[in-house]
Order: C-alpha cells, then sequence, then structure tokens
C-alpha cells in the first residue's frame, strides 16, 4: 500500500481553507414561486407601509370614540375591498368588517359583540378608545424599513412578507450546479441483483438528498470506473456544466484510489487529508473557472460526516446564505466517548431531554460503513483529539441535524 503524500489538515484548519476558496456564485431575480429554500442577495426594504391603511381587525362599527356611550345612526358599510368613501359624521357609525378601510373622521372600531342593534341604530359601550380595533397604516412595517436582510433564507413567512409588500420577485443567490459521481467497480445501479462482491450505489441517493436540501442543483453522473482515462472523460465533459464537483469513494490510498491524481491534473488539490473521523481521506481541489470539487470518502457515513462538515457550508456561502454552519448546541454526553488520538471525531447521537438539558446518547457502532448510526441521529457530537476522550456526564459541544 502506497504512503499518501497529502499532509494530514487540523479539520478546523480544512473547513477554513474550503469556505476560503469558495467562490459567491452570482444573483439572480426569480419569481416568488422559485423562491422557497434561496437566499436573499440584497436586503428587501418596504416601499410602502404595511398595512398600507387603516385597516379594521374585527367585524363591527367604525365610530369616533367622542360618541362612546351614543345611540348611533347606520349610515354605510366598509367590506374588505370595498371601501365607505365619506367621512364619518359625528353621531353617525358605519358598519365594517374585518380587512375593511376604515372610513375618514372614525377613529375607532366596537366589536359586533359588544353592541346593542335596533333596526338601524346602533347603541355603542361607554367605554370607547380611540385606535381601538383596527391596525393603523405602518403598524407592522414602516416604509424605508429594512424587512429583511441580505444573507436571509426565504421561508413561508419571509416569502408572505414580499407579497404582502407586492414585490413579486426577488433577487437571491444563485443554485450551485453540482456534478455528483459514484466511483467502484463494486458498484451497481439501485435495483439491479448485485453479483457476487457488488454493493448498490447508495451514496448517490444518500449525497443527492444532502445536495438538494442544501439547495444545489443536481446533475447525476452515475457509476464511474475505477479507470483513469474513463472517469477523467465523465468528469471533464460533467464540469463544463457544473459548478462543483462531488465524487465519492477512490480517495484513499489504495490502488484504485483515482480520484486525487485526476483532481491534481485538472487544478489544486488543497486538501488531501484531514484530522477527522470519520472522513480522512478527504478531498478539496480548485479547478478552472472559479468551479471546485469534493472528493468524500466512499464509506457511507464518512461521506455523508464530510458532506456536513465541509460541503454544506460551501454550498451556503455560495448561495450568500449569512449563516454558514448548522446550529451547535452544549449537550450532556450520556455515553463514556472514547477519543481517537490524533484526529476530531464526529459521534452520532440521539439527543433526549432532561431536566432543561440535552443528553446525547450513541447511535451504536460508530463504524464509518455503518449507515444506522446516522439514521434517526439528532446530532453529531464533536470529541476533540486526546487521549482520554470525553467522560460521561461531560459537556460537548453538538452539530444539530434536528431537535428531537
Ligand atoms: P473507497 O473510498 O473507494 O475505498 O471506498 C470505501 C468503502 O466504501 C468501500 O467499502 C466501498 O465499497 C464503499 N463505497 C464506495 N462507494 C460507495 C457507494 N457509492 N455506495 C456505497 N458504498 C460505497
Ligand atoms: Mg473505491
Amino acid at each position: 500500500m502506497r504512503v499518501s503524500s497529502y499532509p494530514l489538515v487540523d479539520a478546523d484548519v480544512a473547513a477554513s481553507v474550503v469556505l476560503e476558496h469558495t467562490p459567491v456564485l452570482r444573483s439572480e431575480r426569480v419569481h416568488l414561486v422559485e423562491c422557497p429554500g434561496r437566499v436573499l442577495a440584497e436586503d428587501l426594504v418596504a416601499s410602502a407601509p404595511l398595512p398600507a391603511f387603516p385597516s379594521s381587525a374585527v367585524d363591527g362599527y367604525a365610530l369616533r370614540a367622542a360618541d362612546a356611550g351614543e345611540s348611533l345612526r347606520v349610515v354605510g358599510e366598509s367590506a374588505a375591498g370595498r371601501p365607505f368613501d365619506h367621512p364619518v359624521e359625528p353621531g353617525t357609525a358605519i358598519r365594517i368588517l374585518t380587512g375593511g378601510v376604515l372610513p375618514s373622521g372614525a377613529d375607532c372600531v366596537v366589536m359586533m359583540e359588544d353592541v346593542q342593534l335596533s333596526g338601524e341604530v346602533v347603541t355603542v359601550p361607554a367605554s370607547l378608545k380611540a385606535g381601538q380595533n383596527f391596525h393603523a397604516p405602518g403598524a407592522d412595517l414602516r416604509a424605508g424599513e429594512r424587512v429583511l436582510p441580505a444573507g436571509a433564507q426565504l421561508g413561508a413567512a419571509e416569502i408572505g412578507l414580499a407579497a404582502a409588500l407586492g414585490v413579486a420577485e426577488l433577487r437571491v443567490g444563485r443554485r450551485p450546479r453540482v456534478a455528483l459521481l459514484s466511483t467502484g467497480d463494486e458498484l451497481v445501479e439501485v435495483g439491479k441483483t448485485p453479483g457476487r462482491g457488488q454493493i448498490p450505489d447508495s451514496n448517490r441517493w444518500a449525497l443527492l438528498a444532502a445536495l438538494r436540501e442544501a439547495g444545489a442543483e443536481v446533475r447525476l453522473l452515475g457509476i464511474g470506473p475505477d479507470e483513469p482515462e474513463a472517469l477523467r472523460r465523465l468528469v471533464v465533459e460533467a464540469l463544463a456544466e457544473a459548478d462543483v464537483l462531488v465524487t465519492s469513494g477512490g480517495v484513499s490510498v489504495g490502488t484504485h484510489d483515482l480520484i486525487k491524481p485526476l483532481l491534481e491534473s485538472l487544478g489544486d488539490v488543497h486538501v488531501g487529508r484531514v484530522k477527522l473521523k470519520p472522513g480522512k481521506p478527504f478531498t478539496f481541489a480548485t479547478l478552472r473557472d472559479g468551479k471546485i470539487a469534493f472528493g468524500l470518502p466512499g464509506f457511507p457515513v464518512s461521506s455523508l460526516v464530510t458532506f456536513e462538515v465541509f460541503v454544506r457550508p460551501a454550498l451556503r456561502k455560495m448561495q450568500r446564505h449569512s449563516q454558514l454552519q448548522r446550529p451547535t448546541l452544549p449537550v450532556r454526553l450520556g455515553y463514556e466517548a472514547r477519543a481517537t488520538a490524533d484526529r476530531t471525531e464526529y459521534q452520532r447521537v440521539t439527543l433526549t431531554r432532561e431536566g432543561g438539558e440535552l443528553v446525547a446518547s450513541s447511535t451504536g457502532s460508530q463504524s464509518s460503513s455503518r449507515l444506522m448510526s446516522l439514521a434517526g441521529a439528532h446530532a453529531l457530537v464533536r470529541i476533540p483529539p486526546g487521549d482520554r476522550g470525553m467522560g460521561k456526564g461531560s459537556i460537548a459541544e453538538a452539530m444539530i441535524l434536528a431537535l428531537p
């Protein structure tokens, strides 16, 4: 077996090297229909107040608070979308429905339930306050106010706000186009019966899910053979249409590990080995035209953990996210976490809430081939390198995948 010539890079150093070399993609204007999950490329500023007009919060009567306790003549109606166009005179009231414009002259709305109605005359309570039961213009947002900052991810509420302000298109970061390749002569298409020594290409589907969730547009290149020229042709052709190449397998030091030499020939390999468990052979390169490549290890857990540690933050940077990392929280270890002497280890755990704390339990064997260690995991607990590891009951930092 060859010995790798790549220096072992500290996991945090490797993560910053990746981000340093990751470009921010240009922005584009897209309609709201394309916005879920995208990232704002410029501040969204309210061009008009919200609400734009005084709008009734209830069904009832619009009137002057000065007429409290009186019996008032009902002289018209202001329904949602059908305003009453005359001022409210002293001694009169206007029937108003939720969302209706408060007519000029009126300064409060009294709820339907709080009045007595007899024919066209309404008797209103003695205690009324100006300003009650309607939303004043600009109560939610003033004109000129910053609604959302550049770098914000667009979810339901953010998209709803843009629409409420009458904005149909937003400037967002472009989605990274990712070419995804599995390598290994042992791989067969999922669904086909594997021959002797063969296994289904599971990384393709796991990484496709992870990439899509991280906002990428994925082109599946399928299975690449352990043959340098064929692999090279496949990758070069795919890169014409991609911003990012993601491969799995073929990065360790065995003789069939062809990805590092291939990336060397296409650009610069900045990281070839990392002090990380799982994921030691993780490889990162910059290619021509600002493109980047991630050579992920073949073991299923290693490929997904290195995805979380290195690839997801890079994809977020490309899309202009202000928050590149997943959230982390301190958790109490409910198990004895043995450490690896010279590598940062990310252990897969489930979390439970106990007395205001999050307590981590191991998902069992942490073998890098055992996807069951990651399925249903709530977090990756970071165990710093060392001889002793972290004892049961100590506090560790957890990268949160999903809270229980
Ligand atoms: P490699 O990094 O190519 O040496 O692969 C390491 C281990 O991961 C081997 O046991 C491979 O069979 C396995 N492996 C590589 N690629 C995949 C894949 N696409 N799906 C599932 N397992 C894989
Ligand atoms: Mg292989």
